[in-house]
């Protein structure tokens, strides 16, 4: 008797994977073989969806088009945009295989509200997942590394994702933490980590300060542990505030970048300098996000997603609503990867005095005044949008005063250019899911 395991491996076969496209290790895979890759895995993509996706099929006929008129990757501006409205409360909308094929459907975490998007996962895209040529020097986890996964499990795909790469694909040892759910206490991941002496740690940049704050109070020395990497992901942030976790942690912070929906989209190298695009999992675009027009490199534009390797359950010229460029000049890595450069959220921006500003731009000069904690929120209030209010909690040992909060508020406006309020909270509530930075009163 056949195992299924083996008949699925099988049936992945069917599919242009990098590794069966180019018989090149790793680091003998250069940009073109990459982009022949991309085009290649493109035109099967396309040709799979119009086949065997209503969603898709009708979307090319009203454009006009016909599988066969994709034909390079220039070819992929023609092709129409999926949102995330059209996935919305619509389960089944993206699946390109019956429904009894699927192992795995993910939820979005609703951080942007609205219906629930699904994600769902066959065996086949399950397996066919592999780590694309020229990430692995970046992500550099073996065998002999023990990581402390404190991603959420439930619903999304966070945890569950970094644990398939780490264990299936690095062959490391992962532990599965989670981050607060039933079994999962940030006590308890600290004794954890005590006991295990955990190599990497994956964490969002603010879980990362509620364990830091829970080790404190066991009284227990994070910088004691062999950590040589915290993955950070989930949640965006900015350079000061990396720096913060770094400090608390004693290890480097590099960052992921990806999405339920198109998955990894970014993986950041030592340099910090942008997030290296893994070509051989995803096509990303910069678009205009008032006109859909591609833009060139260097243009600040909304993030467009198609994956490779999602042939069941595929997704085509996805819009994240993340706004960001592209860079296609070498990074001081030595990674032939191009990078992309993050510039915040279309849906998160604040406006002050009709300025609009990204959260993590605002947050970077806040975290430079040391006498700021680690918890604060951007208050936007109707009727008073012509300064900015942040509420926020002291560091350590921080006496409020007025003079302190009057201070604050005139280095914060000598950085960002507005008027600044502050208001000082002894503690500010610990998030279970996503931080929440800004908050409308
Ligand atoms: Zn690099």
């Amino acid at each position: 008797m056949e195992f299924l395991f083996e008949k699925q491996l099988r049936c992945v076969a069917k599919e242009p994977t990098l590794s069966r496209f180019s018989t090149l290790e790793d680091d003998e895979v250069s940009l073109p073989i990459m982009t022949d890759f991309q085009t290649e895995a493109l035109r099967a993509m396309v040709t799979r969806v119009y086949k065997h996706n209503s969603f898709y099929r009708q979307k090319m006929t009203q454009a006009g088009l016909k599988p066969e008129d994709i034909k390079s990757l220039a070819d992929l501006a023609k092709l129409p945009f999926t949102t995330k409205d059209e996935l919305r409360g619509k389960p089944w909308i993206l699946l390109a295989a019956d429904k009894k094929d699927i192992s795995l459907i993910s939820v979005s975490t609703g951080t942007t509200g609205g219906e629930e998007i699904y994600i769902m996962q066959t065996w086949k895209d399950h397996f066919i997942n592999e780590f694309s040529a020229g990430a692995k020097p970046l992500v550099n986890i073996g065998a002999g590394d023990i990581c402390i996964n404190a991603l959420p499990y439930e619903m999304s795909s966070a945890g569950l994702s970094f644990h398939k790469v780490f264990m299936d694909i690095c062959a490391a040892t992962v532990v599965p933490v989670g981050k607060g759910g039933a079994y999962s206490t940030p006590e308890k991941t600290v004794n954890i980590m005590r006991d295990l002496q955990p190599t990497v740690m994956i964490s969002t940049p603010s879980y990362a300060i509620t364990l830091a704050e829970a080790a404190a109070q066991l009284n227990f020395d994070l910088t004691s542990l062999p950590l040589k990497i915290i993955w950070l992901t989930g949640e965006g942030c900015s350079p000061a505030f990396r720096d913060r976790v770094e400090k608390i942690w004693g290890t480097k912070g590099n960052f992921f970048y990806g999405s339920l929906e198109a998955g990894v989209l970014g993986i950041e190298c030592d340099a910090h300098a942008g997030y290296h695009i893994p070509m051989g999992q995803v096509i990303l675009e910069i678009i205009d996000p008032e006109t859909g027009e591609v833009l060139e490199p260097g243009e600040i534009g909304e993030v467009v997603a198609t994956p490779l390797l999602r042939f069941e359950s595929p997704l085509i010229r996805y819009r994240t609503q993340d706004l960001g460029y592209i860079d296609p000049d070498p990074c001081s890595c030595g990674a032939y990867l191009p990078r992309f450069f993050m510039r915040g959220r279309l849906v998160d921006h604040i406006t002050v005095n009709e300025i609009n500003f990204s959260p993590f731009y605002l947050e970077e000069f806040l975290m430079r005044l040391p006498e700021v904690g680690n918890w604060y929120q951007f208050v936007v209030q109707p009727g008073h949008n012509d300064q900015l209010k942040i509420r926020t909690e002291l560091a350590p040992g921080v006496e409020p005063t007025s003079e302190l909060a009057e201070k604050l508020a005139s280095r914060m406006e000598f950085a960002i250019g507005i008027p600044c309020e502050f208001e000082f909270v002894t503690k500010l509530p610990r998030p279970s899911s996503k931080t929440v930075r800004v908050v409308h009163e």
